[in-house]
């Protein structure tokens, strides 16, 4: 059985259900028209219920990737000279950080070597330390960071943040909807996401959740209003008149793409978020067994540090990026190393959304790598690995 089309397991785009591409593969509907308006108006109650938000918590979704969502938390809650704290885990965290100071914000950051995470503990001296010059507005950090597939605990820094007075923002571009996140229990401020990671969209749009007290903070601002296409006070209006069924305009939504997550976040939804994080889980756990059974190291530095949505995998010894080009060549399409120090010496395989809800092309993906590695001279056991996919690893 063969497939022409390459699986794509990058870490985003991603391969997307059937019903989805169907949402999705119509003429473009108005974006007044009444299946549209339907459309994104469930989109947003869904996108509640995917968050675990309040009902007072607001739902922000536009055209756009998420880099503009990391942009539109950053511009309506920062004024220029506020100070703001980055937990830094890689590529992402890094790109927040030139973000904040380009907005003339006083940022200090707090990290770790490459493949670990600064500790609860780590960020409490920091914020402690940050305060001391002045108010803190706001911590950052990536849920996880999709350069070293190093997963961050927000939980804790969430309840930081809280009792700072600070507000925190979690960028879950490669997360939400694959990791566990509790926004209204844990206290988080802005939960931010793009379409085409672990929600299982198409690429195009910007999705965020934002808690009363980060729409306070906009509505409170002193300085200029923020840039006018990221600006909240331009958006309200807009998705308020979505949620209660009125036509509406600022800035025309990407119609297609609305359709689809309307279908997307029902698919999630009826799984149920414990039954969506767990399916994410028992694959990574699966395919993690698999990686050690090829020979191959993860960067992450401990085990509860590897995110579930994609594994980054060092090459083994006398293997180099050329690995990434021979899985291709076998049909599955894989993603070499982001983060600028370890750029050459790893490679990364997203397993988000629907994929790991279908064994065969986990499978797919398990033998291409273990064919590439065979043809690079350095073999794995690959019935080992094949067979690691059956079972659930061990706990812990
Ligand atoms: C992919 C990614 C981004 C950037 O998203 P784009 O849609 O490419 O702009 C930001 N943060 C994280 C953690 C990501 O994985």
């Amino acid at each position: 059985m063969t497939d022409p089309r390459p699986l794509l397991m990058i870490p985003g785009p991603i391969e997307i259900s059937p019903a989805v591409q169907a949402a999705y593969s119509v003429p473009p509907p108005s974006h007044t028209a009444p299946d549209l308006i339907e459309a994104f108006g469930t989109c947003l109650e869904r996108m509640r219920r995917v968050w675990r938000a309040e009902a007072s918590a607001q739902p922000f979704l536009f055209a756009g990737g998420g880099t503009a969502a990391m942009e539109m938390a950053a511009v309506n809650l920062l004024e220029p000279g506020e100070r703001a704290l980055v937990v830094a885990t890689g590529y992402f965290s890094d790109r927040m950080v030139e973000m904040l100071r380009r907005l003339g914000a006083e940022v200090e950051v707090v990290r770790a070597a490459v493949g670990d995470a600064p500790s609860p503990a780590e960020v409490a001296e920091a914020l402690a330390a940050l305060g001391r010059r002045g108010p803190v507005k706001a911590l950052f950090a990536t849920h996880v960071d999709t350069s070293t597939g190093v997963l961050l605990d927000p939980e804790p820094l969430a309840g930081l943040a809280r009792e700072a007075g600070v507000l925190s923002v979690f960028d879950g571009v490669c997360a939400t909807a694959g990791e566990r996140f509790e926004m209204a229990e844990w206290g988080a401020d802005v939960y931010l996401t793009a379409s085409q990671k672990a929600l299982g969209l198409p690429p195009g749009l910007a999705l965020l959740v934002a808690s009363e007290r980060a729409l306070e903070a906009r509505a409170g601002r002193r300085a200029a209003a923020p840039p006018m296409a990221l600006d909240w006070h331009e958006w309200l209006p807009i998705h308020r008149a979505y949620e209660e069924r009125r036509p509406s305009y600022f800035s025309t939504p990407a119609t297609n793409l609305v359709l689809a997550l309307a279908v997307g976040l029902e698919e999630i939804l009826a799984a149920g978020m414990e039954a969506r994080w767990e399916v994410h889980r028992t694959a990574a756990e699966r395919l993690r067994t698999a990686w050690a059974e090829l020979g191959l190291k993860a960067v992450p530095v401990r085990p509860e540090l590897a995110a579930h949505t994609l594994s980054a995998l060092r090459f083994p010894e006398g293997v180099d990026a050329a690995l990434v080009g021979r899985i291709a060549a076998l049909g599955v399409v894989v993603a070499g190393g982001l983060h600028p120090a370890i750029k050459s010496e790893y490679f990364r395989v997203g397993h988000m959304g629907y994929a790991v809800t279908r064994p065969e092309m986990l499978a797919r993906t398990v033998r291409a790598v273990a064919r590439a590695l065979e043809d690079a001279g350095r073999p794995g056991d690959g019935p080992a690995a094949l067979a690691a996919l059956e079972t659930t690893a061990a706990a812990g």
